[in-house]
Order: C-alpha cells, then sequence, then structure tokens
C-alpha cells in the first residue's frame, strides 16, 4: 500500500470492502474525523461533519476537494 497526495490504494476484498487495518488510519482531511463507510452509496462519510469521499475502483478519494463537494 503507497499513500500518495491523500489517495491510498490497497486490493479491495470481496466480502468487506475496507479492511480494518486501513480503516482504523483513514481519517477526514478536513476535520481529521474518523470515516464511516456507507455501503449503500459506497462512499465514505465523517462521523464528525459529513464530509463525503467517493471510492473509486476500490480507492477512496480521501481529498479535501472531494469532501467540500455538496
Ligand atoms: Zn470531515
Amino acid at each position: 500500500m503507497r499513500h500518495q497526495n491523500g489517495v491510498f490504494e490497497y486490493n479491495m476484498p470481496k466480502k468487506d470492502p475496507i479492511p480494518k487495518d486501513l480503516f482504523d488510519i483513514l481519517a477526514c482531511p478536513i476535520c481529521r474525523s474518523d470515516l464511516r463507510y456507507r455501503k449503500d452509496k459506497k462512499d465514505l462519510v465523517c462521523i464528525k461533519e459529513g464530509h463525503k469521499y467517493p471510492i473509486k475502483q476500490g480507492i477512496p478519494i480521501l481529498l479535501p476537494e472531494e469532501g467540500k463537494k455538496k
């Protein structure tokens, strides 16, 4: 796994889209709160302020520009 410009890359398992060890280190780049995975929308939402981050081809796009989109 490498971390570059806020974008994480990893292989997505079939059952658990976000591995737990990865999930533990994920945080909202805007407010630094924890992120929650939404199965129905297949995106990540921060629990504090509701910033939303898409997951594209198994890669969470954790960029402040994405979280600020309405
Ligand atoms: Zn946030």
